[in-house]
C-alpha cells in the first residue's frame, strides 16, 4: 500500500450503440416501423448517419449510448472534480465504511502523488507526510472507537476527517455517450482540465473510441472542432492538441486491428 498509479476500465457498454443511435435518429424523421427501420439500418451507412447528426447539432439520439468505467488510481481530489459531471451515475468507495486503519491494511493508506512533487524534489517529504496522517488517522480512529457508541463501526467515518486530498479512490462512472462526448471530454480532456483527471478523461475517451469510433470520432477538447471557446486562458497549442488527438485515435484504431 501507498503510491497508487491511474487504473481505467471500460467494464460495460451499450451493444451495437451506432446502430442504435442511428436507429433512434432515423426513427425521427421517417414514417417506417421500427422493425422496418430496423432492417434498413442494419444495411445502411451508420457513419454517414452519425456523421449527419453531428452537423445537424442533433445530438440526443447519442443519449441511447451508455458506457461504464472502472476507475481506481485517482485522488479524493480527482474524483471531487469528476462528480461535478452531474448527467452520470456514480458509486464510490466509502470512507465511512472501508476504513484505512493500518492494522487493516499493513502500512500506510493509498495515495496519489502529483508529478510536479516529484520534479520539485519533495517526494520523500511528501510521503514522510502520507506516514504522519496515518499515524494521526490511528490515534484518533482508536481513540473515536472507545467513546463511539458502535465503537469500531462508526470509527472510520470522523478519523477519516484528517486523510489528505491525495488519498487514493476507485469509483464506477456511467455516462451516456452525449455527456461524454459535449461536456465531459470537451471540458476534461482540455489543457485548461488538471494533469490527472485529463489523463483520466483521456483514457476514457480511448476506450470509448475504441468500441465506438464512429459515434467519438471527433470527440476530445473544444478545439478538435472549431476555435478555443477558452479566450484569455487558451493554451495556445491547437495545432498541438489537434495532432495528439489525431495520434491517440490512429493508435487506438491500429491496436484494434
Ligand atoms: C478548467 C475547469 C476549472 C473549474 N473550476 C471550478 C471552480 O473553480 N469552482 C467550481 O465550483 N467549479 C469549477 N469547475 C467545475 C465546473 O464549474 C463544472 O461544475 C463542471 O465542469 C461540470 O460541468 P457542467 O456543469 O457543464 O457538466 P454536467 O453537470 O455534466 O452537465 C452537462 C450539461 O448539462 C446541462 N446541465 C446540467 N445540469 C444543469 C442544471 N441544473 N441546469 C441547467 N443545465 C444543466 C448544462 O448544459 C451542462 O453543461 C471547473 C471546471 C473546469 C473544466
Amino acid at each position: 500500500m501507498a503510491e497508487k498509479k491511474l487504473n481505467v476500465i471500460l467494464l460495460r457498454h451499450t451493444n451495437n450503440s451506432e446502430e442504435l443511435v442511428a436507429l433512434a435518429a432515423k426513427l425521427c424523421y421517417s414514417p417506417a416501423t421500427i422493425e422496418d427501420l430496423k432492417k434498413k439500418i442494419e444495411s445502411q451507412d451508420q457513419v454517414k448517419f452519425i456523421e449527419k447528426l453531428a452537423e445537424m447539432g442533433h445530438h440526443s439520439p447519442l443519449e441511447h449510448a451508455y458506457f461504464t468505467f472502472g476507475v481506481e488510481g485517482i485522488s479524493r481530489a480527482c474524483s471531487h472534480q469528476l462528480v461535478r459531471h452531474r448527467i452520470a451515475s456514480y458509486s464510490q468507495q466509502s470512507q465511512r465504511y472501508v476504513d484505512e486503519h493500518s492494522g487493516k491494511h499493513g502500512g500506510v493508506f493509498d495515495y496519489i502523488i502529483p508529478p510536479s512533487i516529484v520534479k520539485c524534489g519533495l517526494k520523500e517529504k511528501f510521503e514522510k507526510l502520507m506516514e504522519d496522517i496515518q499515524d494521526n488517522y490511528d490515534e484518533f480512529y482508536l481513540a473515536i472507537k472507545k467513546v463511539k457508541v458502535e465503537g469500531e463501526k462508526t470509527a472510520a467515518e470522523d478519523a477519516r476527517y484528517v486523510l489528505p486530498n491525495a488519498a487514493e479512490t476507485k469509483i464506477i462512472i456511467t455516462m451516456n455517450a452525449r455527456e461524454l462526448i459535449d461536456s465531459f471530454f470537451k471540458l476534461r480532456t482540455c489543457q485548461r482540465a488538471q494533469w490527472e483527471i485529463r489523463a483520466m478523461a483521456t483514457e476514457m475517451l480511448k476506450l470509448a473510441f475504441g468500441v465506438a469510433p464512429n459515434l467519438f470520432k471527433n470527440a476530445g477538447p473544444s478545439c478538435l472542432q472549431g476555435p478555443c471557446p477558452e479566450k484569455k486562458m487558451c493554451c495556445g497549442k491547437l495545432k498541438e492538441v489537434r495532432a495528439e488527438f489525431k495520434k491517440l485515435k490512429k493508435e487506438v484504431l491500429a491496436s484494434k486491428k
